[in-house]
C-alpha cells in the first residue's frame, strides 16, 4: 500500500465545547472547522499539527458508534487515518491480502474526503481509515 503521511488522529471525545480550552488554549492549536457528519451520527472539530490534523469526534445520538466506543472504552484515541493517492485501490490490496474491510467502497467522510476503514481485527486492534489525498 502506498502511504504518504498520516492525515489525521481521531480522538472520541464527549464534548468538543470541554476539549478547545485544552486543545487551542493549552497547546496553541487553532480549531479550523467544526462540521456535523450526519450518517456517522458525530460532530467533528479540525486541528492543524503540521500535515497531520487532529479529528475530535463527539456523538450526536447515542446509537453513534462514537457513543457506543466511549460507553465500551473511554475517551480517548479512537483510530489512525492513512492518507493514499487512491482509497479504491489501498482497498482492493487489503482485501487481496486477506485484511478484513469495513467499507468495501470508499464513501464520503469529513472535510469531503473519500475515506474507508478497514476492519480492528485485521490491523492489531487500531481502527484504520484510509483516505484520500488532499490539501484540505
Ligand atoms: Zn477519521
Amino acid at each position: 500500500m502506498e502511504i504518504t503521511h498520516i492525515e489525521h488522529l481521531g480522538i472520541a471525545v464527549k464534548s468538543i465545547d470541554a476539549c478547545l480550552p485544552y486543545y487551542e488554549g493549552v497547546l496553541g492549536l487553532k480549531c479550523y472547522n467544526i462540521e456535523v457528519v450526519e450518517d456517522q451520527k458525530v460532530k467533528t472539530a479540525f486541528f492543524k499539527v503540521g500535515q497531520t490534523k487532529i479529528e475530535l469526534l463527539e456523538p450526536t445520538s447515542e446509537d453513534s458508534t462514537i457513543a457506543k466506543f466511549i460507553e465500551k472504552k473511554g475517551e480517548g484515541i479512537h483510530h489512525i487515518a492513512f492518507a493514499v493517492p487512491s482509497v479504491q485501490d489501498a482497498l482492493d490490496e487489503a482485501a487481496s491480502k486477506g485484511v478484513q474491510l469495513i467499507d468495501k467502497a470508499p464513501r464520503g467522510g469529513a472535510e469531503g474526503l473519500n475515506i474507508a476503514f478497514l476492519h480492528p481485527k485485521s490491523t492489531c486492534s487500531v481502527l484504520t481509515e484510509l483516505c484520500m489525498e488532499g490539501d484540505k
